[in-house]
């Protein structure tokens, strides 16, 4: 059988996909006509990067699956797969560790003036320390969760280390789930008014876009800090550089951008009181080794012996016959 593996992932994938005898080729031009033309007779594709339309799908008459280098798949036309009972895989239990880690560090980073007290020991002031502005802890503050799926949990658990409250909005997890991981659940308004820190672990769709907008960060307290490592438009950009520039909130961290990558002269690489990354927060070596695996376990699996496989982690097994 044949997998195309679009973008460069871990060798450890490869082996994966070698051990199962398929015949792997990496494609490197992500252009809609060049995908078109490769993909034609592929039995899976490994998506790390590129976009798969219902234009480029509709040319792959052998297609099965398409396995996710991650978890994320708004770049995949998922209603075309379910009306042609493609399946769609995702690196479930690869992801949330590395993610929960960079959150952690945005926080901590911004928290700590760690930029600011770097650059005041750097330049020979370390006798001029009170000139930096005041810093916090994370012990007994207030954690405000969007999105209590497998990233929110792992940033929960780590907040509950440094003794933070750990608050909740998902209207999807019940309460009893939510306070069993020792967290409160709470609505969303109430969530941003209480934040001294929040951060968004929440799907990209019609009804996350602008989640976080004006009307929200106003009510935010002016001490609070935000951080988006899910995906771009969750957090109007506009927004948040108003609020920012205008002191409404005191920082953010951002590893995801509406558009990707953005505008050279963004205005948010202005400002100080943000941290910013190259959605880099789940390519931790370790990480990129594990989705390189998952993802090419996904297609090996379900190609040849799907008892193997981690149902889980296959979004539209509803829609196949498995
Ligand atoms: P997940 O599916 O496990 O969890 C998402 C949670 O959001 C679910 O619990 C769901 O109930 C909740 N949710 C959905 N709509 C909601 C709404 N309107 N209000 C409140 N809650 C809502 O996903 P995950 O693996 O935790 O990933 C979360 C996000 O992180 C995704 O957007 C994913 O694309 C992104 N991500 C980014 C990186 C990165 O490198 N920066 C890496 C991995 C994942």
């Amino acid at each position: 059988m044949k997998i195309a593996v679009i973008g460069n992932i871990h060798s450890d994938g490869w082996e994966v996909l070698e051990k199962a005898n398929f015949k792997s080729f990496e494609i490197f031009n992500f252009d809609e006509n060049n995908l078109k033309k490769e993909l034609e007779n592929v039995d899976g594709i490994l998506l790390r990067t590129a976009n798969l339309s219902s234009n480029v799908l509709s040319g792959c008459h052998n297609l099965k699956i398409v396995a996710r280098h991650g978890v994320g798949y708004d770049n995949v036309d998922l209603e075309y797969l379910n009306q042609n009972e493609i399946a769609l895989g995702i690196t479930g239990t690869s992801n949330a560790v590395s993610v929960a880690e960079h959150v952690l560090t945005s926080f901590l980073y911004l928290t700590k003036n760690i930029h600011l007290s770097d650059k005041l020991t750097r330049e020979g002031k370390f006798n001029e320390k009170s000139s930096l502005p005041n810093f916090f802890e994370l012990y007994q503050k207030n954690v405000v969760i969007f999105g209590f799926g497998r990233i929110g949990k792992a940033v929960a658990k780590r907040c509950l280390g440094f003794e933070a409250n750990v608050y909740v909005y998902d209207p999807y997890v019940s309460k009893k789930n939510i306070e069993e991981n020792n967290c409160k659940a709470i609505e969303k308004i109430d969530g941003l008014k209480f934040a001294d820190y929040i951060s968004i672990h929440l799907p990209l769709n019609k009804e996350t876009k602008n989640f976080i907008g004006e009307k929200e960060l106003l009510v935010m307290k002016k001490t609070a800090i935000i951080v988006n490592t899910a995906r771009g438009g969750i957090i109007n950009e506009d927004s948040l550089v108003k609020a920012l520039k205008n002191k409404k909130i005191l920082g953010a961290g951002l590893d995801v951008f509406e558009k990707e990558p953005p505008i050279k002269n963004h205005p948010i690489f202005n400002l100080v009181n943000v941290v910013l990354s190259p959605h880099n927060a789940a390519l931790t070596l370790e990480c990129r080794k594990r989705m390189a695996i998952e993802a090419a376990e996904n297609i090996a699996f379900f190609l040849t012996d799907k008892k193997l496989l981690n149902l889980n982690n296959i979004v539209n097994k509803d829609k196949l016959k498995i």
